[in-house]
């Protein structure tokens, strides 16, 4: 498992600068595990019935963690 935090990651959470990607969220292959939801700085995702939707995705720092922590790949981050 990779690390989510990187010195690129802590200089966006830190300062508060957005950047020019995005998370976009394959439903068909969550698993609903929540890891998303409860990782996020940015309170990105919300659930929307038994699954999360990236619905403030311009609150998105580019963390990646989202990413790194989704156990069936469902996350990726794309440009805006
Ligand atoms: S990369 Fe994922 S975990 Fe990080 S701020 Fe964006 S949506 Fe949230
Ligand atoms: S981390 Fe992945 S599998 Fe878990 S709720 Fe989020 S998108 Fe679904």
């Amino acid at each position: 498992m990779g690390k989510p935090w990187d010195a690129c990651s802590i200089f966006f959470i830190l300062s508060g600068k957005r950047g020019r990607m995005h998370p976009e969220l394959d439903q068909e292959d969550c698993s609903s595990c929540g890891n998303c939801v409860e990782i996020c700085p940015g309170e990105v995702y919300q659930w929307i019935g038994e699954r999360p939707e990236a619905v403030d995705a311009e609150e998105c720092t580019e963390c990646g963690a989202c990413e790194e922590q989704c156990p069936v790949h469902a996350i990726t981050m794309v440009d805006d």
